[in-house]
């Protein structure tokens, strides 16, 4: 799945909620969260997010590697 990290924290623009197809970004307090469950990994979020605070989970910098964790306890 995609991960949404840091950036998002200041940002919180929901571009990627609109384009996302199977609608599994929530919105929380303070960021997005991709739910890792139902994500089918389009990538179509990654695109358009202004802040490139969206990563495969393969590929989040080590910096952002807690927010795995985080969208995934999220839900
Ligand atoms: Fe939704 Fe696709 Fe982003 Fe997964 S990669 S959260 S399915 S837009």
């Amino acid at each position: 799945p995609f991960v949404i990290t840091s950036p998002c924290e200041n940002e919180k623009n929901s571009a990627c909620v609109d384009v996302c197809p199977v609608d599994c970004i929530e919105e929380g307090e303070d960021m997005f969260y991709i739910d890792p469950d139902i994500c089918i990994d389009c990538g179509a979020c990654e695109t358009v997010c202004p802040v490139e605070a969206i990563y495969p989970d393969d590929e989040v910098p080590e910096q952002e590697a807690k927010y795995i964790e985080i969208n995934r306890n999220f839900f």
